[in-house]
């Protein structure tokens, strides 16, 4: 019993490892900022696992993170601690993010570079179909392959959930409330975040050099999100804007 729960937890956490990647390096780094350009197989790779894990519609996350990055911590960001509360925004990132990503006139602005392709139209763009195919392989895998009993990846896939929607809640609140800012602009950073997040917490020197595809400034700084992309360049399946951190302007405020 407690052998299969450690395991359930294990794989819970694996998944919203690999999903954090996803987003990290293909739905932030490389669609919403254009930092680097990835090469197939992975990013249908991310995409399938995307919405196997989040169902999450990559224009749509594009659009609200590139609202954030225009507005700031001012009116107009979807998730901003300093004018909703760090508490309100770590609780409550689902429902702000919705509130965007519904927004048809919103995303139509911020992420006109990704119209709806027949494939998203036909299956990827169906969040609650991803969510449960990723279910149904999760069980398939664990219960009917390995024999776990059938709680093992009900367990697994709840975990998962908690993490990744608490981790995304903490880079937005978390992120842009405590923890170290290095350069002029209100996010901070957090190496713990960085660690569950593949670098996300490095959020203060993300704020200040968007375009750039690497979140880690400073040698005692980690970046698991750029061991990824520095492999990935090494067997020519990314490639960077900038081969050095380009800083935007003063507040670093703007993409
Ligand atoms: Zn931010
Ligand atoms: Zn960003």
């Amino acid at each position: 019993m407690i052998a299969n729960l450690a395991i359930a937890l294990l794989i819970g956490l694996t998944i919203t490892l690999i999903a954090n990647l996803a987003t990290s390096v293909y739905l932030h780094r490389s669609l919403s900022h254009r930092a680097l350009e990835l090469r197939q197989p992975l990013p249908i790779f991310f995409r399938v696992t995307l919405w196997l894990t989040t169902g999450i519609r990559p224009r749509q996350w594009v659009a609200v993170h590139r609202k954030h990055h225009a507005f700031t911590d001012e009116e107009g960001d979807p998730h901003s601690p300093i004018v909703l509360g760090w508490v309100r925004v770590q609780l409550t990132n689902v429902a702000l993010y919705r509130r965007v990503a519904n927004d048809d006139v919103a995303v139509r602005r911020y992420a006109k570079d990704f119209p709806q392709t027949p494939l998203d139209r036909a299956l990827l763009d169906r969040a609650l179909v991803g969510l449960g195919a990723g279910l149904g392989l999760l069980i398939l895998l664990l219960s009917i392959v390995f024999d776990f009993p059938f709680w093992v990846p009900l367990v697994a896939a709840a975990f998962h959930l908690v993490a990744y929607l608490g981790l995304s809640g903490a880079v937005n609140a978390i992120g842009h409330t405590f923890g170290r800012r290095r350069y002029q602009n209100t996010a901070t950073n957090l190496q713990w975040l960085a660690w569950l997040t593949f670098g996300e917490g490095l959020h203060n020197n993300h704020h200040a050099a968007p375009t750039s595809a690497r979140f880690s400034l400073r040698r005692w700084e980690i970046d698991p999100g750029w061991m990824f992309i520095w492999l990935a360049k090494s067997v020519r399946l990314a490639k960077l804007r900038h081969e050095s951190t380009k800083f935007a302007a003063a507040t670093g405020q703007r993409i």
